[in-house]
């Protein structure tokens, strides 16, 4: 009877590290103060497995702020502008390399696979200087043996942490970040040998780019890396964590060849091959660490389904060697369940949450070794049941409209040239119009009145009064700097300033969506979001921005925007059901979308921008996958506006810069317009149409870094644009920032834009 759980979320059940940290960066509070709240949340989560019944627990999966920066630590690769001079490093240079200093900017930040956790990129060069720099991993074992939980420390493996860096600057094109292996390899071994003399018994290895698309190349060096470690790791239970996919055939095969490995760690609720892998081939003798509890959702397991898979891999790999866990670490999750007082029971009993899912999958391992809690698991198929029958869940409506976009194709009837002509008569834009992305910057007073309103403290009628001063001061602002194409600046918005503002906003009006109230998933540092739950085929009961824009479209005779999150982005920043394919959900809330779209079209809104900003992001890791994936999300943007005039404008922004490689998905997005960020990249983005990329529609690469509170200069601009004008075509170049402006203050704006439009309308003179 044995169970594991691969990792746990750190912020607290009510993101205590999170203000913890910030009252330290702040200094508000004392580095004592910070570890004290540390050390109560380790101590909480350990006691909280072990008293669940979890035989293997992990330790070293709590961090300050990023697991990958704290192997960097251990391994002392601090770049050398961040002046540290060698000794244990300390929260000063740990925190300047997360987060900058006054002098220095923070390192590079980065997607974790395909979750929306961010991680430290380590720089490495040829010159790095590898030390053994931090012993979090051995202090933390000990910490909790004093405890008296004996636990597996967890180190993000050789091979991947490589594989998860970036070439040091100046060695970018020449560098391969693999020859560092035989350098980095000494400092593992020191802290094998110091966690063996500490009394450890197991260790974790989270190896999980095993599960990308790897050459032979790259998975010879986990052969390399463990052939090395092999000697060291005597005495030791070494687990493998392999998470976010299913392994290729070859991978499987190298992981299963591993020298000094004894368990091997695989996510069974992604990738469809894995269990044909264990069937096929399982070496004698070795764990099965079996993730059937899903670590990035937040529904309640399907326990009898679980069981019986379980039982099937006990056929294989024997009882004795099968230990039940968790498909990746439950950082991915929100935390516990239990501080949800404000969903509905029945919702409730649908779900599970990082403390749940402990319970769970403990519940199974008891279940294995025959002393199944006949009670939890019929509560479980209870709840299952419930699940699949509610009338909540199902709206036969929806469900034949969305089945009947399958193998279908939606497309605006005419083309895009045609169609921007058809809109330049309506609208009759100058050449580089300019516009912005949505929002605008959010004041205390704004927000001040939605706390008030939220807390029913001042009454509608107040509110409505409050966001249309609001409009009115951003649409005279607006036509005051005379931007061509007007927005209402988004005030009713953004509650958090947070990115699923945008997602939150439509998921509260739409049906099939739920809301925690603190079910918070670390983003990065201390950040986290809080995603909305789909549980339910989504449907729009009734218009959700017609009368903000249609009130900001009477206040000017300009061209006024309406403002849509798309289908995608829902998709992407929701916590997902996972009873019907992702595309199936996809197709709901694109429909309900363009409900909305035609709504507005009706109002007489004749622009309407549709933002995907997290379309990149979604993604899959394996490249088998991203056609597919492409396919139906592009589909959904297009269901979303097939149905409108060609004389009304569809704009669509994305967020992402990296978007070179998905180029022809975009164009078939067939948007009029597509505003993007571009800031940091422009030589990338422009570098795409220079090698003769044909692109027909608007296009708008931000031309200046709203994530920034300089003010660019005329000159600057005009030179930006320049700089685009010498590839993209004259009448299809759109002028406007990056992104929205909600996180800058007016006093930045105000200047950037004047100077923004300064330098479009120079321009103009001059073509
Ligand atoms: N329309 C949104 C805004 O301006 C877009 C935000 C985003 O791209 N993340 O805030
Ligand atoms: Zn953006």
């Amino acid at each position: 009877m044995a169970s594991h759980i691969v990792g746990y979320p750190r912020m607290g059940p009510k993101r205590e590290l999170k203000f913890a940290l910030e009252s330290f960066w702040d200094k508000k509070s004392s580095a004592e103060d910070l570890q004290k709240v540390a050390a109560d949340l380790r101590s909480s989560i350990w006691k909280q497995m072990s008293n669940a019944g979890i035989k293997y627990i992990p330790s070293n999966t709590f961090s300050y702020y990023d697991q990958v920066l704290d192997a960097t630590s251990m391994l002392g690769a601090v770049p050398p502008r961040y002046g540290w001079n060698g000794g244990e490093i300390g929260f000063d240079t740990y925190f300047s390399m997360a987060r900058g200093n006054a002098s220095v900017p923070a390192m590079e930040m980065t997607k974790w696979f395909d979750t929306n956790y961010h991680f430290i990129v380590p720089e490495l060069g040829p010159d790095v200087n590898f030390s053994y720099a931090s012993h979090k991993a051995v202090d933390e074992y000990k910490e909790a043996k004093a405890l008296g939980v004996n636990t597996v420390p967890v180190l993000i493996g050789p091979v991947s942490y490589l594989l998860l860096s970036k070439p040091a600057k100046g060695v970018e094109k020449t560098f391969s970040l693999l020859s560092l292996l035989p350098k980095i390899l000494p400092i593992y071994k020191e802290v094998i040998s110091e966690l063996k003399a500490a009394g450890a018994s197991w260790i974790q290895f989270d190896e999980p780019t095993l599960v990308l698309d790897l050459d032979s190349h790259k998975l010879q060096a986990f052969t390399a890396a463990y052939d090395d470690l092999e000697s060291t790791l005597s005495g030791l239970n070494v687990l493998i964590e392999t998470y976010f996919a299913d392994l290729t055939a070859e991978a499987y095969k190298t992981l299963i060849g591993l020298k000094g490995v004894t368990a091997y760690g695989l996510d069974l609720v992604r990738g469809a091959q894995t269990l044909d892998l264990v069937k096929s081939n399982f070496p004698k003798g070795k764990y099965l660490f079996a993730g059937v509890v899903d670590g990035r959702n937040i529904w309640a397991n399907d326990l009898a389904a679980s069981f019986s898979t379980l039982k099937e891999l006990e056929a294989v790999v024997g009882k004795e060697n099968l230990v039940v866990s968790t498909s990746c670490s439950l950082l991915h999750t929100a935390v516990d369940l239990v501080n949800e007082t404000k969903l509905d029971d029945e919702i409730k009993s649908w779900l599970a949450f990082a403390a749940q899912k402990v319970v769970e999958v403990n519940a199974l391992a008891k279940a294995l070794a025959g002393q199944k809690d006949e009670a939890f698991f019929s509560a479980n198929a209870a709840a299952q049941a419930s699940r699949k029958s509610s009338p909540r869940v199902t709206n036969e409506a929806v469900q034949k409209a969305a089945a009947a976009l399958k193998g279908s194709d939606h497309r605006r009837a005419t083309n895009v040239s045609a169609r921007l002509d058809a809109q330049q008569k309506k609208l009759n834009l100058p050449i580089l119009p300019t516009t912005t992305i949505g929002s605008f910057p959010q004041t205390l007073e704004l927000r001040r009145v939605r706390r008030e309103f939220k807390a029913n403290k001042i009454t509608e009628d107040d509110y409505i009064k409050a966001i249309k001063e609001e409009i009115k001061k951003v649409v005279d602002l607006q036509e005051e700097l005379d931007i061509d194409v007007l927005v209402h600046g988004e005030p009713e918005v953004s509650i958090t300033m947070q990115r699923n503002d945008m997602v939150e906003y439509f998921g509260e009006q739409l049906s099939g969506f739920a809301f925690t109230v603190n079910g918070w998933v670390q983003s990065y540092g201390s950040r986290c979001v809080k995603p909305p739950i789909i549980y339910g085929d989504v449907s729009r009961p009734k218009p959700m921005t017609v009368f903000w824009s249609s009130t900001a479209q009477s206040m000017t005779a300009r061209p006024m925007k309406g403002m849509l999150t798309g289908p995608v982005t829902i998709l992407n920043w929701s916590f997902v059901r996972n009873d019907q394919p992702r595309f199936e959900t996809c197709y709901q809330i694109a429909l309900a979308i363009k409900d909305e779209v035609e709504d507005l079209e009706k109002a007489g809104i004749n622009v309407i921008q549709i933002d995907e900003a997290a379309l990149r992001e979604g993604l899959p890791l394996r490249k088998s996958e991203h056609a597919f994936y492409l396919k139906w999300a592009v589909h959904s943007f297009r269901i979303t506006n097939c149905g409108v005039q060609d004389t009304t404008q569809i704009h669509t922004h994305m967020c992402y810069s990296n978007f070179n490689d998905i180029i022809h998905s975009i164009i078939d997005m067939d948007a009029d317009v597509i505003t993007i960020e571009n800031s940091r990249s422009d030589e990338k983005l422009l570098s795409v149409f220079r090698e003769g990329v044909k692109y027909g529609a608007g296009i708008g690469p931000g031309v200046y870094d709203i994530h920034s509170p300089r003010i660019p200069s005329t000159e600057e601009i005009a030179d930006r644009i320049n700089k685009m004008l010498a590839v993209l075509e004259t009448n299809i170049l759109w002028v406007n920032p990056d992104c929205g402006l909600k996180t800058r203050k007016y006093a930045e704006v105000k200047p950037a834009l004047n100077n923004m439009v300064a330098a479009a309308k120079l321009l103009r003179t001059q073509l």
